[in-house]
This record gives structure tokens, C-alpha cells and sequence, in this order.
């Protein structure tokens, strides 16, 4: 649901509150940033590019960041060796690591709990691997998760 979210530009980012009329600020609580957009929020907030930046091969870093955000979400699901070297979990986890940065980031907003700065991986990770157990249990087979026009 997040990711239909994410790939309709429907998540409830300060830009969007404002541009619905339901707040005036439209910047970043986490980094003061001025514009807290769905791109700054899953990708260019500082703490978030501190987690791609541990997560992506270097080489593709530049890529990585200037795709517009389907075509990156689009990128990380179907051609994964792009951004990460030999990952076969990657566009299972993606999903889960969008999901759980937008989960962190309304956490620290709304109830100033910073956590641990590198548990969405793993935490990713483990969510990937019981959706995987789950699906297979039930013999379904992937989801498209998003569809790019
Ligand atoms: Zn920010």
C-alpha cells in the first residue's frame, strides 16, 4: 500500500500538506530542509542519504540520486545490480526500507524517538525474509508493487 502511495505521489509530505491547504509549512522537520517532498523524505534528508550511501555501490551513487523517484523505484526493482552489488533481497527489502524510513522519519517528527541510526536495514531485512515465508506458504507469486507510466 505504501509503495502505491509513494509511486501516486500520495504520501502526506509537508509539501503536500501545504499544497492541500493543511499546514503552512512545507519544509523538512527533520533537517530544516525547505521543501519536504516525497523525493527529499526517501532519498535527500540527511539521514536518509547517510543509509543509501551505506547501502549503494559508489560507482552507481550518481544515478542512484538523480533518477526521477518512479524510474528509481522502478530501477531498484527490476534491475537491482545497478545500485547494489549481488543482492538478491533487494527488491523484496526495498519496499520495506521506503516503508520504514517514512515510518523513522514521522517517529522522529512525532515522538522525538531518534532510534538506532542503522536498524532499518536490518530491520528491512527481516521484514523482506517473513513476507518472502509468508508468500511462499501460501504459493503466491511476487506482487508488482508498482507500476511506472
Ligand atoms: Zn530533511
Amino acid at each position: 500500500m505504501f509503495l502505491w502511495l509513494v509511486c501516486h505521489e500520495r504520501v502526506l509530505t509537508n509539501v503536500e500538506k501545504r499544497r492541500r491547504r493543511l499546514t503552512q509549512v512545507s519544509s523538512c522537520a527533520i533537517c530544516g530542509d525547505g521543501r519536504e517532498g516525497l523525493d527529499h523524505f526517501l532519498r535527500f534528508c540527511p539521514p536518509t542519504l547517510w543509509r543509501w550511501n551505506q547501502l549503494i555501490r559508489s560507482d552507481a551513487s550518481n544515478e542512484f540520486n538523480t533518477l526521477p523517484i518512479k524510474e528509481w523505484i522502478l530501477a531498484n526493482f527490476l534491475t537491482p545490480t545497478r545500485f547494489v552489488y549481488n543482492f538478491s533481497e533487494w527488491p523484496t527489502m526495498f519496499p520495506y526500507i521506503l516503508w520504514n524510513l517514512w515510518k523513522r522519519g514521522n517517529e522522529r517528527v512525532f515522538q522525538g524517538n531518534f532510534g538506532q541510526r542503522d536498524d532499518i536495514l536490518a530491520l528491512s531485512l527481516s521484514m523482506a525474509n517473513m513476507g518472502q515465508r509468508v508468500a511462499g506458504s501460501i504459493g503466491t507469486e511476487a506482487t508488482i508493487w508498482c507500476q511506472v507510466e
